[in-house]
Order: structure tokens, then C-alpha cells, then sequence
């Protein structure tokens, strides 16, 4: 997934994946994409077929590798995970095709960047599971057909605008993952600190939760990090805990990070509140882009404090209040 300015660690990995939920029953909130999926499933398995090829598309953290490995765990079915960046030549996606067995799920994350080459052997392979193998160049090149066996493809991607259509309509399924309220945060906090064997105060818990950008990522991370808070200083994990273990880490009331901040302040003190383009406000933040597009602007979207219009990105009165900067104009007024 696309990651922000925290790289993740491997300790934080390890993390994550001892709180990943194995199941659909313990996986909160998204009660739509939940619903869906589940009868998808059920009627695969009453026919006895593998589930159709289900896309999975939303910001970073909001569970597409969760619910990969539900699909694959609730069908018994064996998981093989990969990448739109470890797919750079059709070559690299006929080993991989080529090696799965009868049922198995592949799940490729950041779909939208494989490569274009390995994009139209995937199409064949989705839908009739068989790809041509070419050998050789020029005019002595030849296909040779290959038949694979039944798969279901999982793919994530963090917006399916950037998938290319033939793409998209060769999934039977998407998914359309929501960031997350305030209550189901808070749900997966409890879970969490259940898991850990951390006691966690209601008031402490739901502060966490209402820092989370909307995002179980970010809950179980700042969670970890008002456990060690918690630990060092010797006192239990209560609200007063949560509010200093956060703001050690710069993360405000609204639970933006720092690189929030630097693209609303960006837009407002720069741009005058906009309408900035994407581009330019990536090169003015030190990020790149697809950073922004995919892990900073939906959230600040949700959440009222800048909105997209035709000509770029405006920044809301939200905006201005929260990082307290007066708009230009309104001395004037
Ligand atoms: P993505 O692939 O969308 O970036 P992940 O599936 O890796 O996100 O989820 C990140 C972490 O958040 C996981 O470790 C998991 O523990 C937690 N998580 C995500 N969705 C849920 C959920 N619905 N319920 C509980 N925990 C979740």
C-alpha cells in the first residue's frame, strides 16, 4: 500500500498482522462491501465454483489485504500475494499465473501499476483462464496457448479511477471500501487492546478513535503507541495518556499528521485557499502525487476542509478555522 512519511517497520508489520481479523464475522464495519462479498462467496461455494474476480478499491489501511486473506481463509482456498510493482513484464505475470493451483487466490495490491504489457494477458486470463505465451521475436514469434488453472483474483487499488476500464469490467465485484466512523474505530480498538491484553479506558479508547483519520491502520498504530507510552511512563493507557502519548507524535484533535497540515497550510498560505493543481501542490508539499491523491486528500475530502472542483483543489472556511488562519479577504470585508 501506499505508505506516508512513516515507513512502515518490520515490528509494525508484525503488528498488523497480529491483529488482522481471519474471518468476515470479525471483521467491522464496511457492512455493505461485508454483505456482498458474503453472498458472493456463499454462492460460489453452493456451486462449487471458485468466487468471481473481486476488485477492492479505497485508501490505504481501510483492509483490501484483510479482506484478500478472508476470501482465500473462508473458502479454505490456498492465498498468493503479489504487487502491481513486482509485476513490471508480461513474463513476470505468465510464472505467476502459471504456478497457481486449482482455486487458489491471487491477490495483487496496487494493481493499477503493473505493467501495461502484463494488463492484456491478464484480461485473457480472467476471463477464460488461459494466456498466449509468445516465443520468439519479429516474424518468427509465435503464441503458444497455456491453460491455467481456476483462480479468483483479488485486486486492490487505493482508486479504481486509475485502472484502465477493460481492466475494471473483467472484475465481477468491486468494492468500494468507506473510511471508517468514529464507533466502528472504536470497535476495532476494542478488539485490539483485547488482543494485546492492554486495558484501555472507554474515554481513552474512544479518544484514539476519533484521531484515526477513519483509517483501523492508523487506530492499531496509535494505539501501539499509547501502549508504549503507557509502559515507560509507568501509568496506565487513560485518556490523559492517549492525549500526550498523540501529541508527542504530532497528531492533532481531528487526527491529521503532519503531512496533512502541510497541504491544507500549503493551499491556504501559499495559494491563497486555491483552486491548486494536483501537481503543483504535490511539488510545493515535497510529496509525490499519487501520495497526495490516494492518502491525503480523501480523508481531508470527508472530513469538509478542502473540496475538489474542475480547476483543482479550494480549500473550505473549515480549513482556515482549524489551522487558524484568517482568509485574505476577510479583513476586507
Ligand atoms: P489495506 O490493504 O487496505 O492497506 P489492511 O488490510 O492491510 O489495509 O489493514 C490494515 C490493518 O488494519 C490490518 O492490520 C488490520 O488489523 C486492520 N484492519 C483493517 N480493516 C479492519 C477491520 N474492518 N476490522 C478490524 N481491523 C481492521
Amino acid at each position: 500500500p501506499v505508505t506516508s512519511a512513516s515507513a512502515e517497520s518490520e515490528a509494525e508489520l508484525a503488528f498488523e498482522g497480529a491483529l488482522r481479523p481471519r474471518s468476515l464475522a470479525e471483521f467491522v464495519g464496511q457492512t455493505k462491501a461485508r454483505g456482498q462479498l458474503e453472498l458472493l462467496l456463499r454462492a460460489a461455494e453452493l456451486q462449487s465454483r471458485t468466487p468471481d474476480h473481486i476488485l477492492l478499491a479505497g485508501p490505504p489501511g481501510l483492509g483490501k489485504t484483510t479482506l484478500a486473506m478472508i476470501v482465500a481463509h473462508e473458502g479454505a482456498r490456498p492465498l498468493r500475494m503479489s504487487s502491481g510493482p513486482a509485476i513490471q513484464h508480461a513474463g513476470d505475470l505468465a510464472a505467476l499465473l502459471s504456478s497457481l493451483v486449482p482455486g487458489e487466490v491471487l491477490f495483487i495490491d496496487e494493481i493499477h501499476r503493473m505493467a501495461r504489457s502484463a494488463e492484456e494477458m491478464l484480461y485473457l486470463a480472467m476471463e477464460d483462464f488461459r494466456i498466449d505465451i509468445m516465443v520468439g521475436k519479429g516474424a518468427g514469434a509465435t503464441s503458444i496457448p497455456l491453460d491455467l488453472a481456476p483462480f479468483t483474483l483479488v485486486g486492490a487499488t487505493t482508486r479504481s479511477g486509475l485502472l484502465p476500464n477493460p481492466l475494471r469490467d473483467r472484475f465481477g465485484f468491486t468494492a468500494h471500501l468507506e473510511f471508517y466512523d468514529d464507533s466502528e474505530l472504536d470497535e476495532v480498538l476494542a478488539r485490539a487492546a483485547r488482543l494485546l491484553g492492554l486495558e484501555l479506558a472507554p474515554d481513552a479508547r474512544a479518544e484514539i478513535a476519533s484521531r484515526s483519520r477513519g483509517t483501523p491502520r492508523i487506530a492499531n498504530r496509535l494505539l501501539r503507541r499509547v501502549r508504549d507510552f503507557a509502559l515507560v511512563h509507568g501509568r496506565p493507557a487513560d485518556h490523559g495518556a492517549v492525549q500526550a502519548a498523540l501529541e508527542l507524535y504530532d497528531v492533532d484533535p481531528l487526527g491529521l499528521d503532519r503531512l496533512d497540515r502541510a497541504v491544507l497550510d500549503a493551499i491556504l498560505s501559499r495559494f491563497d485557499g486555491g483552486p491548486v493543481g494536483l501537481s503543483t501542490l504535490a511539488v510545493s508539499v515535497g510529496e509525490e502525487p499519487e501520495t497526495i491523491a490516494a492518502v491525503v486528500e480523501p480523508f481531508l475530502v470527508r472530513i469538509g476542509m478542502i473540496s475538489r472542483t474542475p480547476r483543482g483543489r479550494v480549500a473550505t472556511p473549515r480549513a482556515y478555522t482549524h489551522l487558524g488562519i484568517r482568509p485574505r479577504d476577510a479583513g476586507a470585508a
